[in-house]
């Protein structure tokens, strides 16, 4: 068995039932996504648009794409006709491009509120208070052609695992207030997408449904 094989077996059986993984697969060549699909994987999250649009078309077709990285408005006609998901869907303007690109090509696409929590400026994502103004301002309302699924984030970058552990449940207070207040009739709103090789077991306690593994299947990435 390769070494992406065993990876994927030993991870996927320390993950519970309802908790699904996504191999994070950028930087990766396609060969070793591959070996991933042949170990039974099927759902890969890409960051780069050039990269998910370059590898895609090369692997199955009934690899379900998740595309996690920061989006510019100009890449979404790009990976609209690959994602089935966009997890990193960061201001309602990006969800009204994200509907209208979908309603052009006829298509119907799923998306994840990305939120920020994590002490990096740096990281993208809708402040806590900000999102819960949007959804009383009825900005995830009337979309056509997208389906909000949940909420998306990524921790603080720190050993500190207390610090991780109060980021990732806000982001579980937050999918449930958001669900309780403006999603209680949709039913696909069930998922939180967080954890990463650093920190999933920690974000599988805090109700993860959803982890975003890169190094621990494919080993360190070369930029
Ligand atoms: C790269 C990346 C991951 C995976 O990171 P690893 O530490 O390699 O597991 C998860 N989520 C996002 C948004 C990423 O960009």
């Amino acid at each position: 068995m390769s070494t992406i094989a065993q990876n994927i077996e030993r991870i996927t059986s320390l993950l519970p039932d309802d908790v699904r993984l996504i191999a994070v697969s950028k930087f990766h060549p396609v060969e070793r996504l591959q070996e991933a699909y042949n170990a039974g994987q099927r759902l890969f999250g890409e960051n780069r648009a050039q990269e998910l649009a370059a590898k895609a078309p090369q692997l199955p077709k009934d690899i379900e794409w998740h595309f996690i990285g920061h989006l510019q408005k100009n890449k979404v006609r790009m990976i609209m006709p690959w994602s089935s998901t966009i997890q990193s869907i960061d201001s309602k303007e990006l969800l009204q491009l994200v509907n209208k690109e979908a309603a052009r090509i006829d298509k119907h696409i799923n998306v994840l509120l990305q939120l920020h929590v994590a002490k990096e400026q740096t990281k993208s994502g809708f402040a806590v208070d900000e999102v819960l103004k949007e959804a009383e301002e009825g900005a995830f309302d009337n979309l056509s052609n997208v389906t909000i699924c949940g909420v998306m984030a990524m921790a603080t970058f720190t050993p500190d695992a207390n610090q991780v552990s109060q980021e990732f449940e806000l982001v579980h207070n937050t999918f449930l207030t958001l669900r309780e207040n403006y999603f209680a009739s949709n039913k696909a709103f069930k998922e939180i997408s967080m954890g990463m090789s650093d920190d999933w077991p920690i974000a599988v306690e805090h109700g993860a449904t959803l982890v975003r593994i890169g190094t621990d299947i494919f080993g360190a990435r070369e930029y």
